[in-house]
């Protein structure tokens, strides 16, 4: 059986700042969702959160870049923006950039990771949301997991993982993409994940077409034009036998890396693996990552499990948070701050380098 899995995410506002949805907020988007599933057009759902963003993953028949999935989640977003408007929450539908549905999430605002693939009697995946940060904050796990053998075994012991994957990673910059292949295009593949301010990974698969990985790559302020929020991503990633296993796709995540974003999305601070549905924290907007993991037969889904709890994983957000409070010692200093043409919120800071323009003087 074809099934397809689809994770749309979006900040449609959120309680005392950017920190969590509402119950009211998550309980509207439910609702839509479970409709859609009893009138059939999905077989199965789950909502969540992120900090401020709504994931809502769904199960169903209909393959990728489907019009009614698609405005199913833009509906259930949309709609709900009413109930965030009548709490008073901040950001209320902030991050839906148009007015009306025009056959594809995809530009409008949320982030999408979706794939379809013939699924196996026991699927096993993950869904990785991630808030106060940017879709590149995942080149590094994802580099880390089909890449680097020192931390992940299964690419030696695994023969399908032994004859490498393939990259698909865009350019968000210039929307355009590009193929690499391990074992043999390493050095293409870590030079373009070294910026992941530009360069964005937006899939993986097997050498024989298995999807393995599909990712949010959407920057909101390549569509709009300007800063209108982080977009923050999302990723599915499949598991097991010729893919790789949960534990070490999450292990992936042990290094506590930084990544832009933070407060005001302008910062360098480290990427925190959570617990499912964490608020963010007012420790400067340290960016964070859950793991929602997911078996699923005929498109019906359990879990999702935490793939983020129990001691190690307490010990790496300790570690996170130590390499946090370091960065943040240097203050406004770059690395700690973003390049200027990074900074999100930058009208202030464009605003002081005009009048030291009109200072300088030609040696
Ligand atoms: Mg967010």
């Amino acid at each position: 059986m074809k099934t397809t899995i689809t994770v749309i995410k979006a900040d449609i506002g959120s309680i005392g700042g950017h920190t969590r949805p509402s119950e009211e907020l998550l309980n509207s988007v439910k609702k839509y969702v479970s409709d859609a599933k009893t009138a059939g057009l999905i077989i199965d759902s789950y909502v969540g959160y992120a900090g401020d963003d709504i994931h809502i993953v769904t199960t169903h028949t209909k393959g990728v870049n489907n019009a009614e999935i698609h405005k199913l989640a833009w509906d259930a977003f949309s709609k709900s923006v009413a109930v965030a408007k009548e709490q008073g929450l901040y950001g209320a539908g902030q991050d839906l950039l148009v007015d009306a549905f025009s056959g594809n999430v995809r530009g409008m605002g949320p982030g999408v990771a979706e794939m379809e693939f013939d699924e196996r009697p026991n699927e096993a995946f993950a869904v990785f949301a991630a808030d106060k940060t940017e879709p590149g904050a995942f080149n590094y796990p994802l580099f880390t997991m089909f890449c680097d053998i020192k931390s992940n075994t299964g690419l030696l012991i695994n023969p399908s993982l032994a004859r490498g994957v393939v990259f698909t990673i865009m350019d968000v910059m210039k929307n355009r993409v590009v193929e690499l292949e391990t074992w043999n295009q390493m050095p293409e593949i870590a030079a373009i994940l070294m910026y992941p301010g530009r360069y964005v990974v937006e899939s993986v698969k097997t050498k024989d077409g298995e999807p393995i990985v599909s990712a949010t790559t959407d920057r909101l302020h390549n569509i709009k034009g300007t800063y209108v929020g982080k977009d923050d991503p999302a990723m599915v990633i499949r598991l097991q036998k010729t893919f790789p296993a949960t534990e070490e796709v999450c292990y992936a995540f042990k290094d506590a890396h930084f990544v832009a974003g933070d407060t005001r999305g302008s910062h360098h601070m480290t990427l925190m693996p959570v617990r499912i549905n964490t608020t963010a924290t007012s420790y400067f907007c340290n960016p964070l990552v859950s793991a929602l993991l997911f078996s699923s037969h005929n498109g019906k889904l359990t879990g999702p499990i935490d793939g983020f709890e129990g001691s190690n994983w307490d010990l790496v957000r300790q570690k996170a948070a130590e390499k946090s409070e370091g960065m943040r010692a240097q203050g406004f200093v770059h690395p700690a701050t973003l390049i200027p043409e990074e900074l999100e919120y930058n009208q202030g800071y464009q605003e002081i380098m005009g009048r030291i323009e009109k200072l300088f003087r030609q040696r």
